[in-house]
């Protein structure tokens, strides 16, 4: 356990050398040059029907706009705000991705005054107009802040968004409850401790400190669901997105609590009809899938006993795109005391 913590802190103090602040740049944005994860976003139809319905079904918001498309990726929203009647569109993303996008919006018939593709980043690019009138954004990273991508909403907001300007989507909460999942957690930590013969407790200590990020089935979920973080995009800063929360969890099964999982929602609330998801287990899958932070020690539930938890989210101080997690569980009706450890996700 000692050496554990201590493998923890360590991580968490690495100082990045400019050189390897760099490179995790470079990756992040190498990573959205290749087609390959924009074909997984746009195949996560939940996710790219939404956009489209909160556009195309809302052409009385568009017409005649002026667009920012952040991080325009292959360009698809920035095609359907134009279908929507936006008088112009401007699509910005750093990655390569975005010298594929002006050819995708010419095949489509899209002039340059209609949209215009920008290749560079957010915080350092010059738009043609002082002023837009909506942003519209993919910005969502695993367990909602995952990539930090929403620091760049907020800057663009704070630059350009017009004064009645609207953003797509606007509202974000990001929930947590209990799950049960002995099975998986054994195949995934407790594997470490025998394999063929050998004990890897370092690489048990690593997956431990990592959220996972995969499928949670919903019969898997053994408590109520609590809101950890609620974000108006609106009137939000940077500084909210650091944050502590403290939440109480209702069983309602006889089970162990193996762990708990995160997922997010988002709404666009401008929209003639609610138009949002979510990506709860118990909703349709996302390519987000659910986060799981696994407990040291599994908590016995029954039904209506209470899990205590706080949890503080902060961005890695030397690394912003990686989020330092710490949770901490307390629960008077079970066998467990207070447990707490510290999450790196990267
Ligand atoms: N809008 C597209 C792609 C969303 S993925 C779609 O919905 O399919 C997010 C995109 O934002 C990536 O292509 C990434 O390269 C880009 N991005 C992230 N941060 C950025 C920044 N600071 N400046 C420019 N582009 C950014």
């Amino acid at each position: 356990m000692a050496c554990e913590e201590a493998m923890q802190t360590e991580e968490l103090e690495k100082t990045l050398t400019e050189e390897e602040e760099k490179t995790a740049k470079d990756y992040y944005f190498k990573s959205y040059s290749h087609f390959g994860i924009h074909e997984e976003m746009l195949k996560d139809y939940v996710r790219t029907d939404t956009y489209r319905r909160s556009i195309l079904q809302n052409t009385h918001l568009f017409k005649d706009k002026v667009v920012l498309d952040l991080g325009c990726g292959t360009g698809i929203l920035s095609m359907f705000a134009a279908e929507a009647g936006a008088k112009r569109v401007i699509g910005v993303d750093m990655a390569d991705i975005a010298d594929v996008a002006k050819e995708i919006v010419k095949e489509n018939g899209f002039s340059e005054d209609k949209i215009l593709i920008i290749k560079g980043k957010v915080e350092e690019v010059v738009l043609p107009v002082d002023h837009v009138d909506i942003i519209i954004s993919e910005w969502m990273g695993y367990f909602l802040l995952y990539e930090s991508m929403l620091d760049c909403v907020l800057f663009a907001r704070d630059k350009w968004l017009s004064p009645n300007g609207m953003l797509f989507p606007d509202v974000a909460r990001l929930y947590v409850c209990a799950i049960e999942d002995e099975t998986y957690r054994r195949e995934k930590v407790n594997f470490w401790d025998d394999v063929y013969g050998y004990k890897m407790s370092a690489i048990k200590a690593m997956a431990m400190t990592e959220p996972l990020v995969d499928i949670v089935p919903a019969k898997q979920i053994i408590s109520d669901t609590k809101c950890i973080l609620e974000l108006d995009l609106y009137t939000c800063k940077k500084e909210d997105l650091d944050f502590t929360s403290n939440f109480e969890l209702t069983m309602n099964r006889q089970d162990f609590a193996h762990g708990l999982t995160a997922f997010f929602d988002v709404q666009f609330s401008k929209c003639h009809i609610p138009t949002g998801f979510t990506t709860a287990p118990f909703g349709e899958h996302t390519h987000w899938k659910h986060t799981v932070f696994y407990l040291d020690e599994p908590i016995r539930a029954i039904p209506n006993s209470k899990v205590y938890g706080s949890i503080s989210v902060q961005k890695h101080p030397k690394n912003p795109r990686d989020l330092v997690i710490e949770l901490t569980t307390e629960s008077p009706d079970s066998n467990q005391a207070r447990q707490t450890r510290r999450y790196l996700m990267r």
